[in-house]
C-alpha cells in the first residue's frame, strides 16, 4: 500500500513539473487595456509640462549662476582623471625602480658576503689598475645610493600628487555643495535639470502610435478589444526601437574587437553602454519576452559570460526581431510577458565576478533580425563612442 501511494507521489510530481516547464506564461495584456493605460499616459504628460513649464522660469533665472558652477564641475572632474593617471604613472615608476633596487641590493648582498669587490680590488696588478678597480666599485655603491635617493623622491612626489588629489576631490564636492544651495535658492531640484519633458512627450508620442497601429491590426484579425494581444497578433507590433537605458555613455562598438577579459580576437555583437550597477533598463520596442537567461550560480567566480540575459522578440515593419540585455543584476520581467517601452527589463548590472565577460558596470544591448545579429547602431541613434547619452530618444 505504501508503495503505491509512493508510486502516485513520485508520478504526481513528474507531472506537475512537466507541467511546470511547457506551461506557458500567456500575458493577457489587451487593446482596451493600452487604451486606458494612453489616457492616463496623457494626464502624466500633462502634470510634466505643466511642473516644466513652472520650473522653466526658475532655471532660467538660475542659469547664469549654474553654467558657472557646471563648468567648474566639469573643470575639477577632468582635473581630477589627469591627477589620478599622474599617480598612477608614479606608482608604476616606483615599481620598476624597487625591482632595479632589489636587484643590485641581491647582488650587493652576494658580493659582500662572498668578499667579491675586496677579491676584486686586492687583486689589482698595478697601481692605475688599483684606482681604476676601486672606482668600479664606488661607482657601483654610487649607483645604488642614486637609485634609492631618486625612489625616495617618487615617494615624496607621489605622496604630494595624492594630497593635491584628495584636495581637488574635497573642493568638487563643494562645488556639488555650491550647486545644491543654489538650486534651493531658486527652488529647484537637481531632477527639474534632467530633462524628463522629451522623453514623457516621445514615451506618450509612441504609445499613441502603438494603440493606432493595434487598433488596425485588431480590425485585420477580426479580434475584440478585449481579446489579448498575444492571443491576436502573437508577436507584438513596434514602430522601431530606442535606447534601452534614460542616460549612458557607449563604450564599446559591435564588430570584431579584441575581447578585453578573454584576451582573444571574436566578435561583439552588441554594443556596451557604461552605467552605474542598478541602472533601471527598458524594453526598446513593444515586444513578448522570448527567453530569459540566469545565472546557473551567483556563488561560483567565473559562472557565466553574459550573466542574466533577457530575449524580447518584436514585429517591426512586418519582420520578426529579437533585442537582448546582458549582464543584468536582477530581472523584472516574466517569459512570455507583453512589454513596451517603458516596461522595465530589469536592472543593470556587469561589476559581478560570476561573469567573466565583462570588465565593469554596463549594459550590452543587442538586436537580431530573425536569428542575425545586427549593429544595433542601424535600429537606434547613438552617440558617437565615448560620448554620453541622457534621453532614450
Ligand atoms: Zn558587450
Amino acid at each position: 500500500m505504501k508503495r503505491i501511494f509512493k508510486i502516485i507521489f513520485v508520478s504526481l510530481l513528474v507531472f506537475v513539473s512537466i507541467n511546470n516547464v511547457y506551461a506557458k506564461v500567456s500575458d493577457k495584456t489587451t487593446l482596451k487595456d493600452l487604451k486606458e493605460k494612453l489616457k492616463k499616459d496623457e494626464q502624466e504628460l500633462n502634470k510634466v509640462i505643466n511642473k516644466q513649464n513652472q520650473t522653466k522660469a526658475n532655471i532660467k533665472s538660475a542659469q547664469k549662476e549654474m553654467d558657472k558652477i557646471a563648468k567648474q564641475i566639469t573643470d575639477y572632474e577632468k582635473s581630477i582623471e589627469e591627477s589620478k593617471e599622474k599617480v598612477l604613472e608614479l606608482e608604476n615608476e616606483i615599481k620598476v625602480k624597487e625591482k632595479e633596487i632589489d636587484n643590485l641590493l641581491n647582488f650587493k648582498q652576494k658580493a659582500d658576503k662572498d668578499n667579491i669587490y675586496l677579491e676584486y680590488v686586492f687583486e689589482s696588478k698595478s697601481l692605475t689598475d688599483f684606482i681604476y678597480r676601486s672606482a668600479v666599485v664606488e661607482q657601483i655603491t654610487k649607483y645604488n645610493d642614486e637609485l634609492i635617493e631618486s625612489m625616495s623622491n617618487l615617494i615624496d612626489e607621489n605622496k604630494k600628487e595624492q594630497e593635491k588629489l584628495n584636495k581637488k576631490i574635497d573642493e568638487s564636492e563643494d562645488t556639488i555643495d555650491d550647486l545644491n544651495e543654489m538650486l534651493v535658492k531658486y527652488n529647484l531640484t537637481m531632477d527639474d535639470l534632467v530633462d524628463d519633458h522629451k522623453d514623457a512627450k516621445a514615451e506618450y508620442e509612441a504609445s499613441k502610435k502603438e494603440v493606432a497601429a493595434y487598433e488596425k491590426l485588431y480590425k485585420q484579425y477580426n479580434c475584440k478589444e478585449t481579446t489579448s494581444i498575444l492571443d491576436c497578433v502573437s508577436v507584438p507590433y513596434a514602430d522601431g526601437f530606442v535606447r534601452p537605458l534614460k542616460a549612458g555613455t557607449i563604450t564599446s562598438e559591435y564588430g570584431l574587437r579584441y575581447h578585453p577579459t578573454l584576451h582573444y580576437y571574436r566578435m561583439h555583437n552588441g554594443i556596451d553602454i557604461g552605467t552605474a550597477m542598478n541602472t533601471t533598463v527598458y524594453s526598446a520596442a513593444a515586444g513578448i519576452v522570448s527567453k530569459i537567461v540566469t545565472v546557473a550560480n551567483p556563488n561560483k567566480k567565473n559562472s557565466s559570460c553574459g550573466g542574466n540575459k533577457v530575449y524580447v522578440k518584436h514585429r517591426v515593419n512586418g519582420k520578426e526581431y529579437t533585442s537582448v540585455y546582458m549582464h543584468l543584476h536582477s530581472i523584472s520581467v516574466k517569459l512570455n510577458q507583453y512589454v513596451t517601452i517603458t516596461s522595465v527589463i530589469g536592472k543593470s548590472g556587469g561589476g559581478e565576478s560570476y561573469d567573466y565577460c565583462t570588465t565593469g558596470p554596463h549594459l550590452h544591448f543587442g538586436i537580431m533580425k530573425g536569428s542575425a545579429y545586427q549593429n544595433p547602431r542601424n535600429y537606434v541613434s547613438f552617440p558617437a563612442k565615448g560620448k554620453r547619452f541622457t534621453s532614450r530618444w
